[in-house]
């Protein structure tokens, strides 16, 4: 698989100090960052090798890549108006992704499998081209095509087909964190590729996280310092993108247009949990600005940076951020 450093979110360098123990995987497709602060090495070291472990599992669970089987990959081979039978799990974060994509007015799709795998940009080969709007047109799934039937799951159409890239590094950073913590490790940081929670504090200080420019390479719009247990999580269009005749295709789809969305440059979403957080940040990266006033109305501090490159925010992010200039 294609090696590719997404650091959407940089923990700035005085997050860390010579007694942390630090590891990292590559794991979905991404450089997986794990931090323990105040900690033996033999607790942590069991620790993040089990943390390690349950998020390869979760990437196995959940991949539409690769030649492995699983059973998304069976729901999506599936014969339309058929019944199918999902595991515990998968069938948890699908309804949390239908929540999402209801609540965000379907800017949040986790039925875009054929239309991602068209796009390429996870593929074994970086894309360098769109593919024909015509091609895109009839990859395009129909609205709510994921139906639920007691406990089986339906897809009412071809098209339809699961993916949750934008949802299940979420959900393996908390697996990661809660096999930390069973450990008894009580300060840490898991960052996967620009997805992040955080637990506890740093040698007693708050963490410091920076959010990354998205447009000019080794700046940071502000940083954030945090404590306590809170997921900062990131989606961009600078990392996984090319362009093509002047203009930038990125791997975050308007589910209305099948598209790369347009509003935005980057989102970044704070949430207890990175599962919310990482569908919010990919929904609130489609919605741009307008998808503000749901962050709040959830309890969740947002920013976002629209396509000319400013800032918007709402004010429990205005409360905590502090800007670079
Ligand atoms: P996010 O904004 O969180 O998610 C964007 C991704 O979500 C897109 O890449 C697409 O997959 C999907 N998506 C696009 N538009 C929408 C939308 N409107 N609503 C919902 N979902 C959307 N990458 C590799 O290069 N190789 C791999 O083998 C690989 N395996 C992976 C296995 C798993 C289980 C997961 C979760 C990810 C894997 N990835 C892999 C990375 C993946 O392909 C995505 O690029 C990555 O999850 C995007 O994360 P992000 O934080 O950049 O963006
Ligand atoms: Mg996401």
């Amino acid at each position: 698989m294609r090696l590719l450093l997404l650091f959407f979110v940089l923990l700035l360098p005085a997050c860390s100090s010579s007694s942390d123990i630090r590891e990292t995987r590559f794991i979905m497709g991404t450089l997986v960052e794990f931090t323990i602060a105040g900690s033996d090495h033999k607790q942590a070291d069991q620790a993040l090798k089990e943390a390690a472990a349950e998020m390869q599992r979760i990437e196995n669970l959940f991949t539409i890549y690769g030649n492995a089987d699983n059973a998304v990959k069976a729901f999506n081979a599936s014969q339309p108006g058929t019944t199918v039978k999902l595991p515990a799990e998968v069938a948890n974060l699908l309804s949390i992704s239908l929540d999402v994509e209801r609540q965000s007015q379907q800017a949040f799709n986790p039925s875009l499998g054929k239309l991602n795998l068209l796009w390429g940009f996870s593929g074994e080969t970086a894309p360098d081209h769109p593919p024909p709007a015509a091609i895109i047109n009839a990859a395009r799934p129909p609205r709510q095509c994921i139906r639920r039937q007691d406990n089986n799951w339906i897809r009412t159409d071809a098209r339809c087909m699961l993916d949750f890239g934008a949802i299940a590094k979420g959900y393996a950073i908390d697996r990661g964190i809660a096999i930390l913590r069973k450990h008894g490790i009580q300060n840490a940081i898991i960052n996967a590729g620009g997805d992040i929670r955080i637990i506890g504090s740093h040698d007693g200080k708050p963490w410091r996280i920076g959010l990354r420019h998205p447009r000019n390479k080794g700046e940071v719009l502000g940083t954030l310092s945090l404590v306590g247990d809170i997921s900062i999580v990131t989606s961009g269009d600078y990392e996984r993108y090319f362009d093509y005749k002047g203009k930038r295709y990125h791997h975050i789809l308007n589910p209305q247009t099948g598209f790369p969305a347009t509003a935005s440059q980057s989102a970044t979403v704070l949430a207890q949990e990175a599962t919310l957080a990482d569908a919010w940040s990919t929904a609130l990266f489609v919605r741009g600005e307008s998808g503000l006033p749901i962050m709040s109305q959830l309890g969740y501090a947002a920013l976002t940076v629209d396509r000319q490159g400013r800032i918007h925010m709402n004010k429990a992010m205005k409360d905590i951020f502090n800007p670079s200039r």
